[in-house]
Protein backbone atom coordinates (compact mmCIF):
# COMPACT_ATOMS: atom_id res chain seq x y z
CA UNK A 1 0.00 0.00 0.00
CA UNK A 2 1.15 3.39 -1.11
CA UNK A 3 1.46 5.53 2.25
CA UNK A 4 2.51 8.47 1.10
CA UNK A 5 -1.07 9.12 -0.64
CA UNK A 6 -2.13 9.48 3.23
CA UNK A 7 0.97 11.67 4.40
CA UNK A 8 4.88 12.09 3.88
CA UNK A 9 7.87 10.93 4.71
CA UNK A 10 10.68 13.31 6.05
CA UNK A 11 14.71 12.92 5.12
CA UNK A 12 14.96 11.01 8.07
CA UNK A 13 12.39 8.19 6.93
CA UNK A 14 10.01 9.23 9.48
CA UNK A 15 6.67 9.04 8.56
CA UNK A 16 3.98 11.93 9.42
CA UNK A 17 0.44 11.25 8.69
CA UNK A 18 -1.27 14.48 6.79
CA UNK A 19 -3.94 14.40 8.84
CA UNK A 20 -3.30 15.87 12.41
CA UNK A 21 -4.00 13.93 15.45
CA UNK A 22 -7.32 14.58 17.06
CA UNK A 23 -9.21 14.49 20.44
CA UNK A 24 -12.73 12.72 21.21
CA UNK A 25 -15.72 14.97 20.19
CA UNK A 26 -16.94 13.78 23.45
CA UNK A 27 -16.49 16.75 25.99
CA UNK A 28 -16.33 19.43 23.72
CA UNK A 29 -18.69 22.59 24.10
CA UNK A 30 -20.39 23.83 22.09
CA UNK A 31 -21.13 19.77 21.24
CA UNK A 32 -20.86 18.71 18.10
CA UNK A 33 -23.46 15.99 17.03
CA UNK A 34 -22.40 15.47 13.47
CA UNK A 35 -18.86 14.50 15.06
CA UNK A 36 -19.75 12.38 17.62
CA UNK A 37 -22.17 10.14 15.46
CA UNK A 38 -19.23 10.08 13.24
CA UNK A 39 -16.97 8.97 15.93
CA UNK A 40 -19.16 7.06 17.68
CA UNK A 41 -17.73 3.63 16.01
CA UNK A 42 -14.31 4.35 16.60
CA UNK A 43 -15.64 4.38 20.50
CA UNK A 44 -16.81 0.31 20.30
CA UNK A 45 -14.53 -1.00 17.09
CA UNK A 46 -12.33 -2.61 17.29
CA UNK A 47 -10.74 -2.34 20.59
CA UNK A 48 -13.26 -1.90 23.19
CA UNK A 49 -15.38 -4.17 22.03
CA UNK A 50 -12.24 -6.48 22.08
CA UNK A 51 -11.15 -6.20 25.43
CA UNK A 52 -15.28 -6.26 26.59
CA UNK A 53 -15.25 -9.40 24.83
CA UNK A 54 -11.75 -11.08 26.80
CA UNK A 55 -13.05 -10.01 29.97
CA UNK A 56 -16.59 -12.15 29.26
CA UNK A 57 -14.35 -15.29 28.34
CA UNK A 58 -12.23 -14.38 31.66
CA UNK A 59 -15.52 -14.42 33.58
CA UNK A 60 -17.21 -17.10 31.80
CA UNK A 61 -13.97 -19.71 31.20
CA UNK A 62 -11.20 -18.42 33.53
CA UNK A 63 -11.91 -16.58 36.82
CA UNK A 64 -12.69 -19.34 39.54
CA UNK A 65 -16.14 -20.09 41.40
CA UNK A 66 -17.31 -17.68 43.68
CA UNK A 67 -16.40 -20.24 46.80
CA UNK A 68 -13.13 -20.88 45.62
CA UNK A 69 -12.51 -16.90 45.22
CA UNK A 70 -13.68 -16.28 48.81
CA UNK A 71 -9.94 -17.43 50.48
CA UNK A 72 -6.60 -16.73 48.92
CA UNK A 73 -4.91 -19.51 48.04
CA UNK A 74 -1.77 -20.24 45.58
CA UNK A 75 -3.83 -22.41 43.19
CA UNK A 76 -6.51 -19.80 41.93
CA UNK A 77 -3.84 -16.44 41.87
CA UNK A 78 -1.31 -18.39 39.65
CA UNK A 79 -3.84 -19.90 37.20
CA UNK A 80 -4.97 -16.40 36.79
CA UNK A 81 -1.03 -15.28 36.75
CA UNK A 82 -0.22 -18.07 34.12
CA UNK A 83 -3.54 -16.90 31.80
CA UNK A 84 -2.32 -13.73 32.22
CA UNK A 85 1.49 -14.17 31.07
CA UNK A 86 0.18 -16.64 27.85
CA UNK A 87 -2.78 -13.99 27.05
CA UNK A 88 -0.48 -10.78 26.87
CA UNK A 89 2.44 -12.81 25.33
CA UNK A 90 -0.02 -14.12 22.45
CA UNK A 91 -1.71 -10.13 22.05
CA UNK A 92 1.45 -8.61 22.42
CA UNK A 93 3.13 -11.02 19.81
CA UNK A 94 1.04 -10.71 17.33
CA UNK A 95 1.58 -7.60 17.25
CA UNK A 96 5.90 -7.41 17.74
CA UNK A 97 5.83 -10.46 15.70
CA UNK A 98 4.17 -9.49 11.85
CA UNK A 99 5.41 -5.57 12.33
CA UNK A 100 8.24 -5.78 14.06
CA UNK A 101 10.12 -9.17 13.48
CA UNK A 102 8.80 -10.60 10.39
CA UNK A 103 8.78 -6.66 9.36
CA UNK A 104 5.53 -7.49 6.41
CA UNK A 105 4.55 -4.48 5.55
CA UNK A 106 8.87 -2.65 6.19
CA UNK A 107 8.56 0.75 7.03
CA UNK A 108 5.37 1.88 5.32
CA UNK A 109 2.95 3.86 7.43
CA UNK A 110 6.07 3.91 10.18
CA UNK A 111 6.41 7.45 12.59
CA UNK A 112 9.65 6.01 13.44
CA UNK A 113 12.04 5.00 10.30
CA UNK A 114 13.94 2.90 12.18
CA UNK A 115 13.49 -0.43 14.07
CA UNK A 116 14.85 -0.12 17.51
CA UNK A 117 15.87 -3.94 17.21
CA UNK A 118 18.90 -1.79 14.40
CA UNK A 119 19.83 0.45 17.38
CA UNK A 120 21.31 -1.48 20.53
CA UNK A 121 21.33 0.94 23.14
CA UNK A 122 22.85 0.77 27.17
CA UNK A 123 19.96 2.16 28.23
CA UNK A 124 18.24 -1.47 28.19
CA UNK A 125 18.77 -4.50 29.64
CA UNK A 126 21.03 -6.45 27.67
CA UNK A 127 21.39 -3.73 25.25
CA UNK A 128 18.14 -4.62 23.55
CA UNK A 129 15.07 -2.48 23.67
CA UNK A 130 13.00 -5.45 22.50
CA UNK A 131 14.31 -8.03 25.50
CA UNK A 132 14.14 -5.38 28.22
CA UNK A 133 10.58 -4.05 27.22
CA UNK A 134 9.87 -8.23 27.21
CA UNK A 135 10.95 -9.01 30.08
CA UNK A 136 9.82 -5.68 32.45
CA UNK A 137 6.09 -6.44 30.51
CA UNK A 138 6.46 -10.29 31.86
CA UNK A 139 8.47 -10.23 35.15
CA UNK A 140 7.16 -7.13 36.60
CA UNK A 141 3.76 -5.85 34.80
CA UNK A 142 1.58 -9.02 34.54
CA UNK A 143 2.34 -10.07 38.39
CA UNK A 144 1.39 -6.72 39.61
CA UNK A 145 -1.76 -6.44 36.96
CA UNK A 146 -2.83 -10.00 38.70
CA UNK A 147 -2.22 -9.13 41.94
CA UNK A 148 -4.63 -6.47 41.68
CA UNK A 149 -7.13 -8.71 40.04
CA UNK A 150 -6.93 -11.18 42.58
CA UNK A 151 -7.28 -8.41 45.20
CA UNK A 152 -10.30 -6.97 43.97
CA UNK A 153 -11.93 -10.88 42.85
CA UNK A 154 -11.57 -11.77 46.41
CA UNK A 155 -12.94 -8.56 47.71
CA UNK A 156 -16.34 -9.06 45.60
CA UNK A 157 -16.48 -12.59 46.33
CA UNK A 158 -16.41 -12.14 50.17
CA UNK A 159 -19.21 -9.49 50.06
CA UNK A 160 -16.71 -6.49 51.03
CA UNK A 161 -17.92 -4.17 48.48
CA UNK A 162 -21.39 -4.09 46.49
CA UNK A 163 -21.55 -6.71 43.99
CA UNK A 164 -24.80 -5.25 41.33
CA UNK A 165 -25.90 -8.10 39.72
CA UNK A 166 -27.15 -7.35 35.56
CA UNK A 167 -30.65 -8.84 36.34
CA UNK A 168 -31.36 -6.39 38.56
CA UNK A 169 -29.11 -3.08 37.72
CA UNK A 170 -29.37 -3.73 33.43
CA UNK A 171 -29.32 -0.09 33.27
CA UNK A 172 -26.81 1.42 35.16
CA UNK A 173 -24.16 -1.22 35.03
CA UNK A 174 -24.59 -0.97 30.98
CA UNK A 175 -23.91 2.86 31.47
CA UNK A 176 -20.84 2.00 33.66
CA UNK A 177 -19.39 -0.36 30.82
CA UNK A 178 -20.18 2.94 28.56
CA UNK A 179 -18.14 5.07 30.96
CA UNK A 180 -15.09 2.42 31.51
CA UNK A 181 -12.47 3.97 28.56
CA UNK A 182 -13.48 7.21 30.63
CA UNK A 183 -12.34 6.13 33.79
CA UNK A 184 -9.29 4.85 31.94
CA UNK A 185 -8.48 8.37 30.21
CA UNK A 186 -9.29 10.29 33.97
CA UNK A 187 -7.03 8.13 35.75
CA UNK A 188 -4.48 7.46 32.98
CA UNK A 189 -3.78 11.68 32.64
CA UNK A 190 -3.52 12.22 36.53
CA UNK A 191 -1.18 9.69 37.20
CA UNK A 192 0.71 10.14 33.92
CA UNK A 193 1.21 13.79 34.61
CA UNK A 194 1.95 12.72 38.17
CA UNK A 195 5.02 10.50 37.39
CA UNK A 196 6.10 13.33 35.21
CA UNK A 197 7.18 15.34 38.02
CA UNK A 198 10.95 15.69 38.31
CA UNK A 199 11.65 13.18 40.96
CA UNK A 200 8.74 10.70 39.66
CA UNK A 201 10.16 10.74 36.32
CA UNK A 202 14.12 9.74 37.43
CA UNK A 203 13.07 7.17 39.36
CA UNK A 204 10.04 5.55 37.95
CA UNK A 205 8.90 7.00 35.03
CA UNK A 206 11.82 7.60 32.66
CA UNK A 207 11.88 3.45 32.24
CA UNK A 208 9.18 3.30 29.97
CA UNK A 209 10.63 6.61 28.43
CA UNK A 210 13.98 4.93 27.55
CA UNK A 211 11.99 3.57 24.71
CA UNK A 212 11.63 7.09 22.38
CA UNK A 213 11.31 4.70 19.49
CA UNK A 214 8.31 2.39 20.86
CA UNK A 215 7.29 -0.77 19.85
CA UNK A 216 4.04 -2.86 21.13
CA UNK A 217 6.26 -4.41 23.97
CA UNK A 218 7.14 -1.33 24.58
CA UNK A 219 3.66 -0.70 26.57
CA UNK A 220 4.08 -2.40 29.69
CA UNK A 221 7.39 -1.77 29.89
CA UNK A 222 7.25 0.34 32.94
CA UNK A 223 8.98 0.64 36.36
CA UNK A 224 6.93 -1.61 38.95
CA UNK A 225 5.67 1.41 40.49
CA UNK A 226 4.44 2.73 37.57
CA UNK A 227 2.76 -0.70 36.80
CA UNK A 228 1.41 -0.72 40.32
CA UNK A 229 -0.15 2.99 39.77
CA UNK A 230 -1.07 2.14 35.65
CA UNK A 231 -2.89 -1.01 36.83
CA UNK A 232 -4.69 0.51 39.75
CA UNK A 233 -7.12 1.42 37.44
CA UNK A 234 -9.39 -1.57 38.77
CA UNK A 235 -9.50 -0.18 42.12
CA UNK A 236 -12.25 2.53 40.98
CA UNK A 237 -15.01 -0.48 40.66
CA UNK A 238 -14.06 -0.86 44.61
CA UNK A 239 -15.61 2.53 45.34
CA UNK A 240 -18.41 2.80 42.81
CA UNK A 241 -20.80 0.23 43.06
CA UNK A 242 -20.06 -2.33 40.24
CA UNK A 243 -19.75 -6.03 38.86
CA UNK A 244 -16.20 -7.89 38.90
CA UNK A 245 -17.25 -8.48 35.31
CA UNK A 246 -16.93 -4.55 34.65
CA UNK A 247 -13.64 -4.45 36.66
CA UNK A 248 -12.21 -6.73 34.79
CA UNK A 249 -13.20 -4.82 31.73
CA UNK A 250 -11.48 -2.12 33.17
CA UNK A 251 -8.57 -4.39 33.71
CA UNK A 252 -8.29 -5.59 30.22
CA UNK A 253 -8.47 -1.84 29.43
CA UNK A 254 -5.63 -1.37 30.61
CA UNK A 255 -3.73 -4.51 30.18
CA UNK A 256 -4.09 -4.87 26.23
CA UNK A 257 -5.50 -1.51 25.28
CA UNK A 258 -1.77 -0.56 26.16
CA UNK A 259 -0.87 -2.15 22.89
CA UNK A 260 -2.19 0.26 20.24
CA UNK A 261 -0.73 3.62 21.76
CA UNK A 262 2.86 2.18 20.99
CA UNK A 263 2.26 0.32 17.78
CA UNK A 264 4.51 2.82 16.16
CA UNK A 265 2.70 2.31 13.21
CA UNK A 266 -0.31 4.95 11.79
CA UNK A 267 -1.80 1.74 10.23
CA UNK A 268 -2.21 -1.63 10.01
CA UNK A 269 -2.21 -3.00 6.48
CA UNK A 270 -4.30 -5.96 6.02
CA UNK A 271 -3.56 -6.79 2.30
CA UNK A 272 -2.99 -5.06 -0.72
CA UNK A 273 -5.38 -2.07 -0.45
CA UNK A 274 -6.85 -2.68 2.88
CA UNK A 275 -5.62 -1.04 6.16
CA UNK A 276 -6.76 -0.34 9.77
CA UNK A 277 -6.05 2.90 11.85
CA UNK A 278 -3.94 2.15 14.82
CA UNK A 279 -4.74 5.68 16.55
CA UNK A 280 -1.09 5.61 18.07
CA UNK A 281 -0.45 8.89 16.66
CA UNK A 282 -0.75 10.49 19.97
CA UNK A 283 0.97 8.84 22.30
CA UNK A 284 3.96 8.42 19.92
CA UNK A 285 4.14 12.35 19.94
CA UNK A 286 4.48 12.18 23.91
CA UNK A 287 7.45 9.11 23.37
CA UNK A 288 8.99 11.63 20.85
CA UNK A 289 8.55 14.85 22.91
CA UNK A 290 8.03 13.83 26.21
CA UNK A 291 6.08 17.01 28.01
CA UNK A 292 2.83 16.67 25.45
CA UNK A 293 -0.04 14.45 25.57
CA UNK A 294 -0.07 13.35 28.62
CA UNK A 295 -3.46 11.64 27.65
CA UNK A 296 -4.70 9.93 25.19
CA UNK A 297 -7.61 12.26 23.74
CA UNK A 298 -10.58 10.86 24.66
CA UNK A 299 -11.22 13.52 27.15
CA UNK A 300 -9.26 16.50 25.79
CA UNK A 301 -7.68 17.85 28.85
CA UNK A 302 -4.47 18.54 27.10
CA UNK A 303 -6.03 21.13 25.03
CA UNK A 304 -7.26 22.48 27.62
CA UNK A 305 -4.23 22.40 29.79
CA UNK A 306 -2.30 24.07 26.48
CA UNK A 307 0.15 20.32 26.25
CA UNK A 308 -1.78 18.72 23.22
CA UNK A 309 0.37 18.35 20.45
CA UNK A 310 -1.33 16.90 16.98
CA UNK A 311 1.83 16.65 15.17
CA UNK A 312 1.72 19.54 13.21
CA UNK A 313 4.46 22.36 12.40
CA UNK A 314 1.88 24.77 14.49
CA UNK A 315 1.67 22.45 17.69
CA UNK A 316 5.69 22.20 17.38
CA UNK A 317 6.13 25.82 17.38
CA UNK A 318 3.39 25.98 20.38
CA UNK A 319 5.32 23.24 22.16
CA UNK A 320 8.57 24.94 21.56
CA UNK A 321 7.37 28.29 22.58
CA UNK A 322 6.27 26.57 26.17
CA UNK A 323 9.68 25.23 26.39
CA UNK A 324 11.48 28.56 26.15
CA UNK A 325 8.90 30.04 28.20
CA UNK A 326 9.56 27.14 30.87
CA UNK A 327 13.68 27.62 30.55
CA UNK A 328 13.22 31.31 31.24
CA UNK A 329 11.34 31.14 34.20
CA UNK A 330 13.89 28.66 35.00
CA UNK A 331 17.05 30.48 34.23
CA UNK A 332 15.31 33.73 36.01
CA UNK A 333 15.06 31.37 39.22
CA UNK A 334 18.62 31.36 39.24
CA UNK A 335 19.74 35.03 39.16
CA UNK A 336 19.40 36.10 42.54
CA UNK A 337 17.40 39.04 43.32
CA UNK A 338 19.01 43.06 43.11
CA UNK A 339 19.17 44.33 46.48
ZN1 LIG B 1 3.93 4.96 26.38
ZN1 LIG C 1 5.22 9.86 29.91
Amino acid sequence: MDDLKFGRRDKRGDYHPGEAAGTAPLFVFPPQPRALLKWLPHYFFPYNAIFFLSALIWWNWIIPPVEVMRTLAWGWVLWLLAVNVVAVFLWYSAFELQLYIRRTQGNRFKYNGKFPADTPSDVFWFKSQNLDNFLRGLLSGVPIWTGLEVLVLWAFANGYVPWLSFAAHPVYLALLCLVVPVIHEFHFFCIHRLIHTPFLYKWVHSVHHNSINPSPWSSLSMHPVEHLLYFSTILYHLIIPSNPLIALYQLHYAGFGAVPGHVGFDKVELGEDRAVDTHAYIHYLHHKYFEVNYGDGLIPIDRWVGTFHDGSKAAEEQMNARYRKKKERLNAGKIPPVQ
